[in-house]
């Protein structure tokens, strides 16, 4: 672990005194991570520096992080927090079903489709048929019992992943050649979702999806190149040489302040299974630290590495079940926080330092414990 006196605060003291880090697992940094600083200058007009209060002879360090192993790619510059904002909204997220009175999903008996192998119910939570499906043979929906998408307990986020869970197993069951499941949740309209009542989808495919494919094959990659060694316990290891890994109670589960996040904020949770107690509450952690503390009213969530075990038993072989965590912008904002520099360049600007989403998370593992 870093010693305390060279453990930085901020992505950009990270960059500086990254090779000074001390501890076993500090190489690792280098191993999983290219973290670069530099100086980014240009002149202003007088009229120009005033009206940002900016220097004319202008210089703005950014720091790069590209992630060596999956390939991602982040770019934080604390200048760009004075960005003007030029499409803004007075009313963000309203909800559209009248408090719930004409939500479907608060009907869910009468107005959601059934699968055909049924419905699994939990007190908080229940499953139904996705009614306009992407994916084929199974495309279902988790849907909280309660209307406000942004107000959820532990018990009632740990239901839902328990509700995943069965449907995963059911629904291989009903259709055994299709193999590659997966979990998302979008919440919010900026993220994707199609209704306010808070869900998540579950899908199961006959083809892999490539995202989890890339983890997978990048995992397999790695263990290879590195004899002996993790992919997702060498993750755990670099963020902890940085100062950004936090450890579940009962150390069975990790969440972890990502150094590449896939969109701003990114908490990165690794556990062993969707039924692991330690996992349900680092990832609620996780939600409620972006939500209460960092203010993100909209975001995204995908679960890699589920299990089709229908034991339930993990294998120890097994990769580790692997969420992130992404908040997706300002909803006071209309302009999308998806522009060509993540649609093509397979990169993204990193609003919230690191360090920032850290402290979140330890604060609020700190109320829940
Ligand atoms: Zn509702």
């Amino acid at each position: 672990m870093a010693g305390v006196s060279s453990t930085p605060t901020s992505i950009f003291e990270l960059a500086l005194k990254r090779p000074s880090l001390r501890g076993a697992d500090a190489h690792l940094l280098a191993t999983l991570f290219d973290i670069r600083s530099g100086q980014a200058p240009c002149r202003l007009s007088s009229k120009l520096s005033a009206k940002y209060g900016l220097s004319m002879d202008n210089q703005q360090q950014v720091v790069s992080v590209t992630d060596r192993v999956l390939g991602g790619q982040v770019w934080y510059n604390v200048e760009r927090s004075r960005k003007p904002q030029t499409f803004m909204q007075a009313e963000p997220q309203q909800d559209p079903t009248d408090g719930g009175r004409t939500c479907d999903f608060c009907q869910w008996e009468t107005l959601t489709a059934e699968d055909t192998f049924g419905r699994i119910e939990r007190q908080h939570a229940v499953t139904a048929s996705n009614l306009f499906k992407y994916c084929q043979p199974c495309h279902g929906l988790v849907l909280f019992k309660h209307h406000q998408p942004l107000e959820f307990s532990l018990p009632q986020l740990a239901d839902v992943l328990l509700c995943a869970r069965s449907w995963f197993r059911a629904a291989h069951s009903a259709h055994p050649s299709a193999m590659h499941p997966f979990f998302l949740w979008n919440c919010g309209a900026h993220a994707g979702a199609s209704q306010f009542h808070g869900h998540a989808q579950v899908a199961l495919s006959e083809v892999p999806f490539p995202g989890s494919e890339r983890l997978s094959a990048a995992a397999a990659a790695y263990a290879s190149s590195q004899p002996g060694r993790s992919y997702h316990e060498d993750l755990v290891a670099a963020h902890r040489a940085a100062g950004l890994a936090l450890d579940s109670p009962h150390r069975r589960a990790w969440a972890l302040a990502s150094l590449a996040p896939t969109k701003d904020m990114e908490v990165v949770v690794i556990g062993s299974s969707l039924e692991c107690a330690d996992f349900q509450l680092l990832l609620y952690v996780g939600l409620r630290a972006l939500v209460d503390r960092l203010g993100a009213a909209t975001f995204n969530v995908g679960i890699f590495n589920i299990s089709l075990d229908a034991s339930g038993t993990e294998s120890s072989e097994a990769a580790p079940l692997l969420a992130r965590v992404v908040s997706r912008g300002k909803v006071s904002s209309r302009a999308s926080d998806f522009g060509g520099l993540e649609v093509f360049g397979q990169a993204s600007i990193g609003n919230t330092d690191p360090y920032a989403v850290f402290t979140a998370l330890e604060a609020t593992l700190l109320e829940h414990s």
